[in-house]
């Protein structure tokens, strides 16, 4: 019993100070705002590993002085169908468009299993150390598109040309 009384009044204690410690935050103009979020921005609505893996990923490219930032992540399926009309009228057929866009059905974006970085020098060091982190360049044709394919610190699959040549989901 004198341990659990022992370790309770520490936990007591820990908690007091921590409550000091960030009284001095309660007290600031921005008070009533939600707390920051851990991890990277635009990681909204991806799944919980894509989110962790890019945020730490980011971190070290930041701590490099690698510019990187989410261009899109998570899409709606509204979104996914205004895009997928948009690659049919500039592309004149499904097939042409598939290339580069999904309609919302088939899309990793609409599942939040895929993040379009930039910029280009970004991505490019995302592609050479994505793996690390289980992050992958996708398709040959887009640069700026990654998922996680692998498991952290094992290579990458290859990749394939292009989205219309992945088997259908
Ligand atoms: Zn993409």
């Amino acid at each position: 019993m004198a341990v659990v009384r022992t370790l309770r009044t520490a936990g007591a204690v820990v908690a007091t100070t921590a409550a000091a410690l960030l009284l001095p935050l309660t007290t600031t103009p921005t008070a009533q705002a939600a707390p920051p979020s851990l991890l990277a921005p635009d990681t909204e609505g991806l799944t919980p590993q894509l989110a962790i893996a890019y945020t730490l990923a980011a971190h070290e490219a930041h701590a490099a002085g690698v510019p990187l930032w989410i261009n899109s992540g998570k899409r709606s399926r509204a979104e996914q169908a205004a895009l997928w009309r948009d690659g049919l009228r500039t592309y004149g057929s499904a097939s042409a468009a598939r290339r580069w866009v999904l309609p919302p059905n088939e899309s990793t974006h609409v599942t939040g299993q895929a993040i379009d970085v930039a910029p280009r020098a970004g991505a490019a060091w995302l592609q050479r150390n994505g793996f690390r982190y289980g992050l992958c360049r996708s398709f040959d044709n887009e640069w700026w598109h990654f998922e996680l394919a692998t498991l952290p610190m094992t290579p990458c699959p290859p990749r394939v040309p292009d989205a219309s040549a992945r088997p259908r989901r």
